[in-house]
């Protein structure tokens, strides 16, 4: 009998540092530097000064880039230890910085630990991995996202260098990134899927022209945002700079997206419990006619939805990981894809009950919700929209099923009680013979 909510009490302890340090330690560093673009940009002091020693504390607590194998100086934690460590470290926008395991650059440093030459991995992987420098993932384009078949964004070789020329749309950190993975259209002529290419591309490379940096909905119109508008103007890299080789790029990105979108899913349970506790808090802290919010049936209404839908997240979560561990990342696409699907959900629903149990306070910009409840369609779109998910989901379960042999289905009542009648004939036959 395997099944096992349990945690080894090793793990636990971990996690309990975990909980401890983020709490008193990296959580005021969010305070401090609220709002601003500090978390990506390197080069900003707090860096150097506040979290440079915060990571020399988690790499001796040797829980540094823990998603990483142990030759690239991770400790190759599985999924499920990854989920319980990151749903505490989603409470804190710098923790996964603090913890190396930011996104997107740890996606992009499991690319360059697999296809990256030595030369590269020593220019760009090391630094990356000991939170030096930033980095980009540049796959979408204006015109076309969640369809990749729409991809214009072209590759071609002259002589020993590849030139790319196109545009891509939001290009998260191209600001801040020392290079960026590029998706380009290397051979037009067969499907996007095995026509498409990566690249490594140092962002002092001539030719990158950004357009614009798109803020996000939450972030004032007319300062430069976090996602970049980039126009790749005949981009020249030798051709050492294919990452995997031609045709590879969706190959690539779907190692890196799974990770990714789980990861995603574990810190969102971080979110929605801190909206929980404030709602609890002020369920319990605030009276209206006569009695504390907590005595409303309405109010108990939503901590109680919110309660089992976080249950159920964290367990769904949980078992994909378990399964990812289990059987590897593409066995659980299923798995993966209902997390990403049920996350801007989650998020939705407890920021908002939150939000709403402090009344004006909640969405004032005294508390933190209106910002947090942005999460939940940022979730539901970013790594591909939910609808495209739910089509994953639909055609893999399909898979465990087969068409109806004959004009009716084979849950049709007539046939099935006749064959069932025919089974017990001997008693239903004794039953009307003794009446
Ligand atoms: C915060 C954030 C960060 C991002 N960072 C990056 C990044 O670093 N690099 C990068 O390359 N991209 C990034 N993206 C882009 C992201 O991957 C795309 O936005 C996403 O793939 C959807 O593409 P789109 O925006 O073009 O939407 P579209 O493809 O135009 O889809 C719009 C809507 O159409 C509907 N739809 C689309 N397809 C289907 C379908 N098959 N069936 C039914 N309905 C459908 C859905 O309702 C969908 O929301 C980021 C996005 C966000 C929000």
């Amino acid at each position: 009998m395997a099944w096992d909510f349990s945690t080894e009490p090793e793990f636990q302890e971990k996690l309990d540092w975990i909980r401890e340090f983020v709490e008193t330690e990296v959580e005021p560093i969010d305070l401090a530097f609220r709002g601003e673009d500090a978390v990506y940009d390197t080069k900003h002091p707090v860096h150097k000064e506040v979290i440079r020693p915060l990571q020399e504390r988690v790499k001796e607590q040797g829980l540094w880039a823990c998603h990483l194998d142990p030759g690239l100086g991770g400790l190759g934690f599985g999924q499920v230890k990854l989920g319980l460590m990151n749903e505490i470290l989603g409470r804190s926008a710098w923790a996964p910085s603090v913890f190396g395991c930011q996104a997107p650059d740890s996606g992009n440093a499991e690319i360059l630990a697999h296809y990256g030459t030595d030369a590269q991995k020593e220019r760009y992987l090391e630094p990356l991995l000991n939170g030096e420098i930033r980095s980009c993932y540049s796959m979408t384009e204006p015109q076309a996202g969640a369809d990749p078949q729409q991809f214009v964004c072209r590759a071609y070789k002259e002589g020993d260098e590849w030139v790319i020329d196109g545009e891509k749309w939001f290009s998260s950190n191209l600001r801040w990134a020392s290079f960026v993975i590029v998706m380009a259209i290397t051979d037009p002529d067969v499907p996007v899927y095995q026509g498409a290419s990566m690249f490594l591309v140092p962002t002092e490379t001539p030719g990158i022209e950004v357009i614009r940096h798109t803020g996000l909905g939450s972030e004032p119109l007319g300062e430069p945002g976090g996602h970049a508008y980039v126009k790749y103007n005949k981009v020249r890299v030798p051709e050492e700079n294919l990452l995997g080789g031609e045709g590879q790029a969706f190959k690539i990105a779907q190692t890196r997206l799974g990770g990714g979108r789980i990861h995603h899913a574990m810190r969102s349970i971080g979110v929605a419990q801190r909206c929980f506790d404030m709602m609890c808090e002020r369920a319990l802290s605030r009276s209206t006619q006569g009695e504390q919010l907590s005595r409303k049936q309405f109010v108990q209404g939503y901590i109680a939805d919110s309660w089992i839908e976080l249950l159920q997240f964290r367990l769904q979560v949980l078992h994909a990981a378990w399964v990812i561990d289990q059987r590897g990342g593409q066995a659980a696409r299923a798995e993966i894809a209902g997390v990403k699907v049920a996350t801007p959900k989650l998020l939705k629903e407890i920021v908002w009950r939150a939000m709403h149990t402090h009344g004006a306070l909640g969405v004032s910009n005294e508390m933190p919700f209106a910002q947090l409840w942005m999460q939940a369609p940022i979730m539901g779109i970013a790594d591909g929209p939910t609808e495209v998910h739910k089509v994953t989901i639909a055609r893999q379960a399909l898979k465990d099923y087969e068409p109806a042999p004959g004009l009716f289905p084979t849950g049709h009542l007539p046939d099935r009680v006749a064959a069932a009648r025919d089974r017990f004939a001997h008693v239903l036959d004794l039953e009307i013979g003794n009446l």
